[in-house]
This record gives C-alpha cells, sequence and structure tokens, in this order.
C-alpha cells in the first residue's frame, strides 16, 4: 500500500435496513465520481439484492461495479495503491479486521466510506459495525419509518412465518424463510430477550425486597 500525503478519513453509514443506507453510500460515489476521483467499491458477496452487480453511474457517465468481497483481507487486497475513495457497502457481513483495513486506508490518504446495519435482529452491535463506530472521524445514523407505528425505526425486527423470532437464532441466516421490518423501539419484538429480560428484573426485584 502506497503511502501518501494527504487527509485520509473514515465515514461511516449506520442504520437499520430500508433507512437509505446504500442510497447515500451511492450518493457520495457519484459525487466522487463528478469530482474526477478514482474509486473503488466493494460490497459483500452475501448481498445478492442487486442479482450479483451493484453498478453506480454518475450523470456524466462514468460508472464503476462494486467488486464482491467475503472478509477483510480481500479488501485489502484488492485496493489499488492509486485509489482515492474506498466505498464499502454491507460492511456487517464483514469480519473485525476490516477495522485495521480501513484505518490503514484512511492513514495511507484515501477516503473511506464504509454503510452497514450497526444492529442485528436482536438490536445487539452488528458484526464489526460497533468497532467502525468509534473509529470513524464521521458518522451519520440514519432511520427507517416503523411498519408499525410510523415513528422513526431504528431495530431490524426478524420475522420467522410473520412471527417476530426468538434471540436464539443465528445472526446471519443464509438462504432462510425469515423476512425483516424496520421498527422503532417500542415495536421491536425479540421473544426470548424479552422475556430473560423480564425475569432478571423482577429477580433484582426480590432482591431488593429482601435489603
Ligand atoms: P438500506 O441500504 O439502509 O437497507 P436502501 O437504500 O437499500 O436502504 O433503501 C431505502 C429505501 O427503502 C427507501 O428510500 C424507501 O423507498 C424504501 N423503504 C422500504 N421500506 C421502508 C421503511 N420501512 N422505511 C423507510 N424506507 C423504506
Ligand atoms: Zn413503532
Amino acid at each position: 500500500m502506497l503511502h501518501r500525503a494527504g487527509h485520509g478519513s473514515v465515514e461511516v453509514v449506520a442504520g437499520v435496513m430500508f433507512s437509505g443506507k446504500s442510497e447515500e453510500l451511492i450518493r457520495r460515489v457519484r459525487r466522487a465520481l463528478i469530482a474526477g476521483r478514482r474509486v473503488q467499491l466493494f460490497k459483500s458477496h452475501l448481498d445478492d439484492r442487486y442479482g450479483g452487480q451493484f453498478r453506480i453511474s454518475s450523470h456524466d457517465g462514468r460508472q464503476i461495479d462494486a467488486e464482491p468481497v467475503s472478509n477483510s483481507v480481500q479488501v485489502a487486497e484488492k485496493v489499488r495503491p492509486d485509489t482515492q475513495v474506498v466505498a464499502i457497502d454491507e460492511a456487517q457481513f464483514l469480519d473485525d479486521g476490516i477495522c485495521e483495513v480501513v484505518d490503514a486506508l484512511a492513514d495511507a490518504g484515501m477516503r473511506v466510506i464504509v454503510a452497514g446495519t450497526d444492529m442485528d435482529f436482536r438490536g445487539e452491535p452488528f458484526g464489526p459495525m460497533g468497532l467502525l463506530l468509534a473509529r470513524a472521524e464521521r458518522i451519520d445514523k440514519l432511520h427507517a419509518i416503523c411498519v408499525v407505528c410510523g415513528d422513526p425505526a431504528t431495530r431490524n425486527q426478524r420475522l420467522i412465518d410473520g412471527k417476530p423470532a426468538p434471540a436464539e437464532g443465528p445472526t446471519i441466516q443464509v438462504g432462510g424463510a425469515e423476512t425483516y421490518e424496520a421498527r422503532c423501539r417500542r415495536c421491536h419484538e425479540v421473544p426470548t430477550r424479552d422475556r430473560a429480560q423480564r425475569e432478571l428484573l423482577l429477580r433484582r426485584g426480590r432482591g431488593w425486597e429482601g435489603v
């Protein structure tokens, strides 16, 4: 990796599914293309919403294709030394090593833009997103609309056969039959976790009584 004097930085676009992270990433990449910057775009191969192809075009006819990656090492290997802007979509599916990679790229003078879902379906930090948020110079947390009440949504609701999925399921379901909705904190349901929390609160309550 070439070390250049320049103002490298890390920007994270975080938020729930459907909050417009990809739209915002595309907007920033399109503007970088208009500015004539050399841009590389990556996305996790786990995301197939774009039918395997994810291309961003600017109105002046320049375009780039997203390069699929499965881990942070592949990002490091694929970045060309003369690249000025590195954009990564669906970063929640990558490993924690992506933190060192984006730091190294920013130290080398590149502008790094990372988009990802910051919380898993339980409401816990998703993959490396918490660590990336801590390291970023700039953070934008986007909200969707809660499909239940219409308030700003921050949580991913996992549903299996239309019912809220319990906390024990895997964080990443590949090819599963589940669906997702954007919901606010109040409308977000994780049955087993909710029950466990209630039991903990009750136990604490009894503890207080015994003092
Ligand atoms: P993300 O990358 O955060 O998943 P996208 O940029 O792919 O989001 O999609 C955002 C778009 O999703 C919105 O512009 C809107 O048209 C659509 N959408 C679907 N459901 C919702 C919702 N519940 N709240 C907000 N936008 C939604
Ligand atoms: Zn709600």
